[in-house]
């Protein structure tokens, strides 16, 4: 090709490719049906299912192009309304948080604008959001200073990373590796064991603590198991206590447990995904100890109501951290002057990343931290509620929850298990409040957490009346 051939495929190809750049008053009008379908979309709310259980379909990709507003119109029937709502008050299951709006002006503005959050020297600002969300996140925990910390995308991502520096620390390698002991509780997040599984540790000894009628860690058996393996010439490696469980929101006596942890100079870790934030509430003497963890990992997708992809670690040995992560490579070396915890990349297996320090910041900048504690002290109240009614319904209830999760179960005569399982099939059929299920000491159980911020009184109400109905009709079967 000739210089002149170049310049006219070029111009053709500008053409073309520009349509990526759109201008202003396609952006305009772009931008009004995102905020119309954002606006329905939050004002159907109230009324919309928080469950449906429907297949989605028709959402291949075709070189075929089609309208923004047609697009929407597919997303909100096949992605808004099939499975759970998570922005819904109405999503009682699993661990929810709902999403604050501000969060999602934030992300608009970290994907227009695009800076590039890893890397100090590439983005002075954006990579001090990042770490400034950390330094916050430090004091709630009252972790210290020269500790140091990241965002991830959440819990699971969070706990490989602690797992990791645990790892380095205690140089768990090759032939150590199946002398080296880790303490859980059986209601540890499945998360803990995958991340012991890919960062090479699957042949770790797994001991699995005793548990009290709470669901909690028994730390006169913790440390009877972690005299026996020293005795046994074996080595403990990691505790891992949880501030919030999943299935029953109990929070383990981490005070205790940090002690024995110091003793026996183990890593201690804690998975405060879910429970982590209620430490800013007047539940805060259950997190006595947290702070001397030597990694926690947090959800401020959970405990924050911010959209799904946001969590966060907090480790105290830099070093051991740096060691895991750190890294220079010679393209990189216009920034490798820079000190390197300055920089998140140092301290997460992730290089590009979303930005997502901003959609943290922003939120807590505008809103400040007391409408968020309001909302924990309400989600704490909130099911005490609930269990007051279900109690007025006959309803067997679980242990008087630390925490905003709870579970129950009908005593029906013959077949409870069965009858449960059926009634949570209702339940779900029903779709109008989404419950998810467990099985606690062998049994069926329903099981509710209210973590939504949109969350309220009336809806507890609601989701009362459902499994009224419910429990009606599971009841008026033939056996
Ligand atoms: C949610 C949760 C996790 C996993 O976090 P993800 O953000 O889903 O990866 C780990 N531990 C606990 C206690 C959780 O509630």
């Amino acid at each position: 090709m000739n210089t002149e051939n170049i310049i006219q495929k070029l111009n053709e190809l500008k053409g073309a490719s520009q349509k990526l750049d759109i201008q202003e008053p396609e952006r305009l009008e772009m931008m009004k049906s995102v905020m119309d379908y954002a606006n329905q979309f939050i004002g159907s709310l109230n009324t919309a299912k928080a469950f449906n259980e429907k297949e989605a379909t028709s959402l291949e990709i075709t070189n075929q192009k089609k309208s923004l507003p047609d697009l929407l119109d597919l997303y909100q029937k096949q992605v808004a309304e099939t499975g759970i709502n998570a922005a819904s008050g109405k999503h009682l299951g699993y661990i929810p948080g709902g999403g604050v709006f501000t969060a999602a002006l934030a992300d608009f503005i970290a994907a227009v604008t695009n800076p590039y959050a890893s890397v100090h020297y590439a983005s002075p600002g954006a990579a001090t959001i990042e770490n400034e969300v950390v330094n916050w996140l430090k004091t709630v925990f009252s972790f210290p200073e020269n500790s140091v910390g990241c965002l991830s995308s959440g819990g699971s991502i969070s706990t490989l990373i602690a797992f990791t520096a645990a790892r380095d620390k205690h140089k768990v390698k090759n032939e150590f590796i199946t002398k080296n002991v880790v303490y859980l509780s059986e209601q540890v997040h499945h998360s803990t064991q995958k991340a012991l599984r890919i960062i090479g540790l699957e042949d770790v000894i797994i001991r699995y603590v005793p548990l009290d009628e709470n669901h909690k860690i028994k730390t006169d058996s913790l440390e009877e198991l972690i005299q026996k393996d020293i005795a046994a010439g074996l080595q403990p490696f990691l505790v891992v206590a949880t501030a919030g469980t999943t299935d029953t929101g109990a929070v383990d006596p981490l005070n205790e447990i940090a002690a024995i942890a110091k003793k026996y100079k183990t890593w201690f870790h804690v998975d405060a995904a879910y429970g982590g934030f209620f430490i800013m509430t007047s539940k805060k003497e259950l997190f006595k100890g947290i702070e001397n963890a030597d990694s926690i990992i947090i959800d401020p997708h959970k405990g924050l109501f911010l959209p799904y992809g946001v969590g966060a670690v907090l480790i105290k040995d830099s070093t051991a951290v740096l060691q895991s992560n750190y890294y220079t490579a010679n393209y990189m070396q216009d920034g490798a002057s820079e000190e390197m915890l300055k920089s998140p990349a140092n301290i997460s297996p992730e290089l590009t990343k979303h930005f997502r320090g901003f959609r943290v910041w922003l939120p807590l900048q505008i809103h400040g931290i007391e409408p968020f504690i309001a909302c924990l002290e309400e989600k704490l109240l909130l099911v005490h509620y609930f269990r007051s009614k279900l109690a007025e319904l006959g309803f067997c209830l679980g242990p008087e929850p630390d925490l905003s999760v709870s579970y129950f179960w009908y005593p029906f005569d013959s077949y409870s298990d069965k009858k449960n399982r059926r009634l949570m099939d209702e339940i779900h059929a029903d779709g109008s409040v989404f419950l998810s299920s467990s099985i606690i000491n062998k049994s069926f159980v329903i099981r509710i957490a209210i973590l939504a911020f949109r969350t309220k009184k009336e809806i507890i109400d609601e989701a009362i009346e459902m499994i009224t109905t419910c429990l009606k009709k599971v009841n008026s079967e033939i056996e």
